[in-house]
């Protein structure tokens, strides 16, 4: 605590803490280093500076904020949530835990670390970051993610916990994982615990924490298009609100199931013709782009053709939107991951050319 007070709190938002910035901060952290979300971060509390602004914003102009950072749900929760907040406690957060976890996205970490950091109760907020510290110090030598093991160690955390001194013990957690006890290579000798840690006094530091094999991730073979129009633009479609990457728009893309005997060209061709009834100009050669989402990975064979017809939407169940987009309008909408590299494989195929 002593080291914390002297060289800790070197996140710029976490000098004084409102609710709403620790709540905003906490979720954009989830599964994102903290260089990456300080940009974001920042341009969303200059667009939305409070609950109220948040909740009456249009979902689609923060997803389009949200674009590049990933794991969108945060960005729909935090919208639906700002809503509930306004509709059920006057625009305040509330700052009490079953009030908190009744609001979308946030689960028993978020409102741990709200209820600490912003209104120093003592809660302790226990992600992987700080799980892999108590693994360590303890040299705890059974797997860490199975619920039991994970509520032993949320026991650990809890005992530790001084009491009035939340807000502080949580946060230099989570910054002395952030910075020091890295997954790989910790920084033992500058460690401000380390006098303390089982782990590095019996030299198995790396060897902590212990974890499950991992699944083998599944690949899914997928064609789609960048189609365009004799004025440049090219056709976007807005995923289902509810669905994976909800709300955000895409090039038309199609899985390949396993055998499919269609050629992906003529796969294209096929699927265009029956979810928009368009037709397009015959593609020629394709690009493989790859994108890895949490749970599988994603192989499109992306092709480039020109519209022949006005495309219309059949009703299904992935899209309810169509737009053709451009240089001007492109910034307003929030474009999938997979999108934005098909574009830039695109676009680097053209700066080639030149
Ligand atoms: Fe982590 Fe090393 Fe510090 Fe132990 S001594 S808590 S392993 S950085």
């Amino acid at each position: 605590m002593d080291w914390y007070a002297t060289h800790g709190r070197r996140l710029p938002w976490r000098l004084e803490p409102s609710p709403y910035h620790t709540w905003v901060s906490e979720i954009m952290l989830q599964q994102t280093q903290v260089a990456t979300v300080i940009p974001y971060y920042q341009r969303f509390l200059a667009r939305f500076p409070d609950i109220d602004t948040l909740a009456a914003a249009d979902l689609g102009e923060l997803l389009a904020l949200w674009q590049g950072l990933g794991y969108y749900s945060r960005a729909r929760n935090l919208h639906a949530a700002a809503r509930a907040i306004v509709r059920l406690h006057d625009g305040q957060l509330p700052g009490d835990r079953a009030a908190l976890l009744a609001l979308p996205g946030i689960g028993d970490y978020t409102a741990g670390a709200i209820l600490s950091i912003a209104y120093n109760l003592d809660y302790v907020a226990v992600d992987g970051n700080v799980k892999r510290i108590l693994a360590r110090v303890l040299d705890y030598d059974r797997e860490i993610d199975s619920s039991a093991n994970a509520a032993e160690l949320t026991n650990c955390a809890r005992a530790l916990l001084p009491s009035g001194q939340a807000s502080i013990f949580n946060q230099a957690m989570m910054d002395l994982g952030a910075t020091i006890c890295t997954p790989r290579q910790p920084l033992c000798d500058t460690c401000p615990v380390a006098r303390y840690c089982l782990a590095w006094e019996r030299g198995v530091q790396e060897q902590r924490p212990v974890r499950a094999p991992r699944a083998t991730v599944p690949v899914r073979e997928m064609v789609g298009a960048i189609v365009e129009r004799d004025d440049g633009s090219w056709l976007a479609l807005r995923r289902n609100p509810h669905g994976l990457l909800g709300g955000l728009w895409e090039i038309p893309v199609y899985e390949r199931h396993t055998g499919d005997t269609l050629r992906p060209d003529a796969r294209l061709i096929a699927d265009l013709a029956q979810t928009l009834h368009l037709e397009i100009t015959t593609p020629g050669a394709a690009w493989l782009v790859t994108h890895a989402y949490t749970h599988f990975r994603v192989r499109l064979m992306l092709y480039r053709c020109i519209a022949q017809n006005v495309p219309v939407l059949v009703s299904n169940d992935t899209w309810n939107a169509l737009q053709w987009l451009n240089d001007a309008n492109m910034p307003a909408h929030g474009l999938t991951g997979l999108t934005l590299k098909a574009l830039r494989a695109v676009q680097a195929q053209r700066d080639a050319l030149l």
